[in-house]
């Protein structure tokens, strides 16, 4: 990528309309290019046809196209592909593909690592690198898309690396292009963005976007929960639950809450009930997620027979609970396994 250049890719329509006006080229043009873009997805302005030679050349001049270098696919038994990308400064990160039988979810990152420290994750064990550009997140549907044309991606989730809250600025712009008619043209209700509770930032998304939103919840209690997300000690759980009782009045959506189950952490029946107990005044639903081991932690995989007793306690009251599948676990594309290492020099099992 030519650093002297402009990254087109990380200006929203708006602000690309006002960079042409500058350069003496009419509104319009900042539509045709995000079409070209976004749509047909073409890499060099030579390529936008409808746009005069002087103006193509003079974009080049000023701007660039980048895309993001893949630097290893892994693929796992269940079909789950992972996706190293090496951006231009050398951070890596990491995105997932999970094919299912009637839809493609695609996981981004918004962040190189992270650092919000939740001791149950690899990423954030590793640390935090730095923020994503908008292009960089929307490009990794660009890329993930290119190596698959025939497996469109229908549902995008922010649950990658990095907190996308903590990134607020970028994760609004990536959701701006993939949910806008002239860019990717997303519907809201196929874009999430998972927050591990950053208070300020969740009660601006709720007045700011339309997308879903799905919290990283995983203890019911302020001491377990701190000292499986230290993000808690700052946002507590009343001020988190108090602006998702605001989301709730807004949207009147459901809230998706994500429960990592650990062993003798959060995983018995007494846990059910308080869960149960602390989010009845809104609709929400649970993705019981039992954890996945990897290396960095001691933290254990629940016995199978608590998982079930957790999802029957839950269902008996009532309450819409899914125990999420493991996608990719031996190619550690599974939640809490991305780390951003080196893959290339791994083998698969
Ligand atoms: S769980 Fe999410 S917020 Fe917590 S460290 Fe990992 S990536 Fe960051």
């Amino acid at each position: 990528m030519d650093m002297n250049k402009v990254d087109i890719k990380n200006l929203s329509l708006k602000e690309l309309g006002h960079a042409l006006k500058d350069l003496g080229m009419p509104a319009y043009t900042a539509r045709q290019i995000f079409t070209w873009l976004y749509k047909k997805r073409v890499t060099d302005f030579e390529q936008m046809t409808d746009i005069a030679k002087p103006f193509r050349a003079e974009l080049a001049k000023r701007f660039c196209i980048p895309a993001l270098k893949l630097n290893k696919k892994q693929v796992g038994r269940d079909r789950t592909e992972k996706y190293q990308f090496v951006l231009a400064d050398g951070a890596s990160i990491e995105s997932v593909l999970i094919p299912m039988e009637r839809w493609h979810t695609l996981c981004v990152s918004t962040q190189a690592g992270c650092a919000l420290g939740c001791t149950f994750c690899l990423t954030g064990i590793k640390g935090f690198k730095r923020n994503l550009t908008v292009s960089e997140i929307t490009g990794q549907l660009a890329a993930v898309q290119a190596e698959n044309p025939d497996m469109p991606v229908s549902h995008i989730v922010f649950m990658g690396m990095g907190e996308p809250f903590a990134n607020e600025h970028a994760t609004l712009g990536a959701i701006d292009i993939l949910t806008s008619e002239e860019g990717y043209q997303y519907s809201n209700h196929r874009i999430t963005v998972s927050t591990a509770g950053l208070v300020p930032q969740v009660r601006r998304f709720i007045r700011e976007s339309k997308a879903n939103l799905a919290v990283s919840l995983n203890a019911l209690y302020d001491d377990t929960r701190t000292a499986l997300m230290p993000i808690n000690a700052t946002y507590p759980l009343a001020e988190l639950m108090a602006a998702l009782e605001d989301y709730h009045q807004h949207r009147r959506g459901r809230i998706t809450f994500e429960y990592v189950m650990i062993k003798g952490i959060n995983d018995g029946i007494a846990h059910a009930i308080q869960l149960a107990k602390l989010l009845k005044r809104f609709p929400f639903k649970v993705n019981l997620i039992p954890f996945n081991e990897h290396r960095g932690t001691d933290y254990e995989r629940p016995d199978e027979d608590h998982i079930r007793a957790f999802q029957d306690y839950l269902q008996k009251h009532t309450i819409a609970c899914t125990v999420r599948t493991t996608h990719g676990e031996e190619i550690e594309a599974a939640c809490g396994q991305l780390g951003g290492k080196n893959i290339a020099q791994e083998e698969l099992p």
